[in-house]
This record gives structure tokens, C-alpha cells and sequence, in this order.
């Protein structure tokens, strides 16, 4: 087999286990998966919310993975991980706006975050992330793009590109159609797939051409098996899938993983057309800090998404349903831990 074909054996061989795209889970996966499934849940849930962010345990995987409730936090990181040859991409927390004003705030928070970057001379390693439903988009998605394209505007005078961060499949169409129209006025503007939608292959083909940034992850959010690959290794086969189509139409892919194997196999992909081929690789704040050090250290761009803000509870559900072993942290936290 070449080395850049997508190798189920290889991709399957990890402890993790999968087996062969397609075959059903093992039954210590089937638990890992509910326990995924569980803490997706809980994310939703603002009694669990209440229970958990009371935790002085939660405190601290809070300070692990968002840079702080403030502004000045943010940049205080922001610094920190620049200095280290780091880049960033900052996302202010604060998801699922139900109102016009909090909306409104959410602009005005990032339109100042802006500003602070470029005051304290960090814009030229920054970029901003954006979630459409903080600006409003369950509620008129023509008022998350009029909020979108302002902040686009404000970073776009201060030499920052903006990414859509991409939410659960209900936004899917109605995030890339508003990002098409950003990127009529600001081409840099950087779209999200998520590997798993079994509808991604078709929209990295309408994304793959020159100029093109796409962020490609594997997909934070519970999906009906109807949408989504379930199963560990089809989701990285479908990963390799997209990138395949992205590089074949001359995007930039933004390779947002953590997964080593998967790391691997996309350097081989990239390696087969070339060193000189336009990526970069990003990865969450607080995750895998050795492999960012080591990519760093190999000449790799390595981008950085930084999250900070009040709302920080469904982020870190999220976060923690990545890996089963956090399981007995969430359950800690709930007990009083
Ligand atoms: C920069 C960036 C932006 C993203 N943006 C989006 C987005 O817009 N929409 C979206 O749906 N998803 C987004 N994601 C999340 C993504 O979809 C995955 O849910 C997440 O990255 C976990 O999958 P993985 O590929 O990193 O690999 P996994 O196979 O989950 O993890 C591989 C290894 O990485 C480490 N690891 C991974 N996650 C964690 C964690 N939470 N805690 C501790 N260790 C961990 C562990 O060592 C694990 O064994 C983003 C991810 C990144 C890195």
C-alpha cells in the first residue's frame, strides 16, 4: 500500500481499538462511547452545571483548559504561548446567545479583544474564533452574519483573520452559507468541518480551491447515527478523506487534532505533494502541550484555539468527553471533590 493511501490497519492498530472502518465497536468501547455520550449530555444540563461548577475541582481543569474569565487573562496567555513560537486563535466563551443584547456584547467583547492585540503588538501571531450561535444565529441568522462581518471588519483592519467555529449539525448549513458571504468581503475567513457529518466529503469539495482556509476536526457534538460516523477509526478515515479532497483543490488545510496516529497519517499525505504545501496544525489550550513543543521544534506552524469568558461550562464538557479517563474527574466534581 503507498504511504498515503488511508491505512484502516494502521489507523485501527492503537489501543483505542476500532477495528476496521465499518465494524461494530468492542464492548469496552461501546462504554467509552457512553460515557462520551453522558458527559455530551451533561453539558446541556444546567442542574448537573450548577453541581459541577461549584467544585473547587472543576476550578482547576477550568485553569487547564480556558486562559481565564478576563480579557486580561486571555492576553496574559496569548503572550506566554507567542513567546514560546506558538501561535493563537482566541474564542470568547458565551455560546447559544438567546438575546439580541447579549449578542451585541459578545461583538463589543471581541471587537475590544481586537484591540488589545494589536495595542500590545501580538496581532501578527493571532487570529480570532467565532461562534455564530454567541451572535445571535438561532435567533436570525442575518443578524450573525451583520455581527459576524463586524468583527471580521475590526480584525481585518488589524491584520487578524477570523475562523467559524462550526456547532452541532442543525448550524451546519447556515454556518458555511454564512461564511461563503464573509468571504465575499474578507477571502481569509476560515470555515470548520467535522469530519465525522458523513455530508462533510461534499462540502470540502465546494471549499477545496487556492486561498481556501478550512479547519479540519473530527466533531465535538453527539450526532444521530443517521449524520455521523460513530466509530473511532471510520471518523479518522473520513478525516483523511477530507484532507485528500482539500489538498487535491489547493485549500489550506488546518489540521485540528490531537490524535498521533492521525498526525502521522496526514503527514504522509502532505509529505507525498511536497514539503512546500500550505497547512498549519492546531490544537486546544491545555492539550497535548508536548506534542504542540515537539511541532514547534520539527518547523511546523502549531495555532493554538484559546478560550476565555464566564461561560465556560459547556467548553469544558465538551472537552471532557474527549477522553473517557475524565470521566472520574466530572463524577469527583459532582460528588464535592
Ligand atoms: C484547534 C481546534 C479547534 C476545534 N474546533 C472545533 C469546532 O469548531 N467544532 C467542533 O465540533 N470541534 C472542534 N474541535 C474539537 C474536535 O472536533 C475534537 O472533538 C477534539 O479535537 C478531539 O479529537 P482529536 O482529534 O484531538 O483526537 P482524540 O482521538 O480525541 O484525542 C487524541 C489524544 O489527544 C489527547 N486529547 C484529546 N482531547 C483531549 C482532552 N479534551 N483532554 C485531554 N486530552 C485530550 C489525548 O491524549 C488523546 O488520546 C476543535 C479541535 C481543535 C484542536
Amino acid at each position: 500500500m503507498v504511504p498515503t493511501e488511508v491505512d484502516n490497519r494502521r489507523m485501527g492498530s492503537d489501543r483505542s481499538g476500532w477495528g476496521r472502518a465499518g465494524e461494530q465497536p468492542s464492548r469496552g468501547l461501546g462504554t467509552a462511547a457512553l460515557l462520551r455520550h453522558t458527559l455530551l449530555w451533561a453539558s446541556r444540563r444546567r442542574g448537573v452545571q450548577r453541581v459541577v461548577s461549584q467544585s473547587p475541582l472543576t476550578r482547576r481543569l477550568v485553569r487547564r483548559f480556558v486562559a481565564g474569565e478576563g480579557l486580561g487573562g486571555a492576553v496574559d496567555v496569548v503572550r506566554r504561548l507567542t513567546g514560546r513560537g506558538l501561535a493563537v486563535t482566541i474564542d470568547h466563551l458565551g455560546e447559544d446567545t438567546r438575546n439580541a443584547e447579549d449578542a451585541r456584547a459578545a461583538v463589543a467583547v471581541y471587537c475590544a479583544l481586537i484591540a488589545r492585540l494589536s495595542a500590545g503588538g501580538l496581532a501578527p501571531r493571532s487570529e480570532v474564533s467565532l461562534k455564530l450561535s454567541a451572535l445571535g444565529q438561532s435567533l436570525d441568522p442575518e443578524m450573525a452574519f451583520e455581527n459576524a462581518l463586524e468583527v471580521c471588519r475590526a480584525a481585518a483592519a488589524a491584520g487578524i483573520a477570523v475562523t467559524l467555529d462550526m456547532e452541532d449539525h442543525t448550524t451546519t448549513c447556515s454556518t458555511l452559507e454564512i461564511g461563503r458571504r464573509l468571504r465575499a468581503e474578507h477571502p481569509s475567513t476560515g470555515l470548520v468541518i467535522q469530519a465525522s457529518l458523513r455530508r462533510s466529503e461534499d462540502d470540502c469539495r465546494a471549499l477545496a480551491h487556492p486561498g481556501s482556509r478550512v479547519r479540519l476536526c473530527k466533531g465535538a457534538y453527539q450526532e444521530p447515527v443517521a449524520l455521523a460516523w460513530q466509530a473511532r477509526n471510520d471518523i479518522r478515515v473520513a478525516y483523511l478523506r477530507c484532507l485528500r479532497i482539500l489538498l487535491d483543490g489547493g485549500a489550506t488545510p488546518l489540521i485540528a487534532t490531537h490524535d498521533p496516529a492521525l498526525i502521522d497519517a496526514c503527514h504522509r499525505l502532505l509529505a507525498a505533494r511536497g514539503d512546500a504545501t500550505a497547512h498549519e496544525h492546531q490544537m486546544l489550550f491545555g492539550v497535548r502541550g508536548d506534542e504542540q513543543a515537539r511541532l514547534v521544534a520539527a518547523g511546523e506552524e502549531v495555532r493554538i484555539y484559546v478560550p476565555f469568558g464566564e461561560r465556560w461550562y459547556p467548553y469544558l464538557m465538551r472537552r471532557m468527553a474527549e477522553r473517557p479517563a475524565n470521566l472520574a474527574l466530572v463524577l469527583r466534581a459532582m460528588a464535592g471533590g
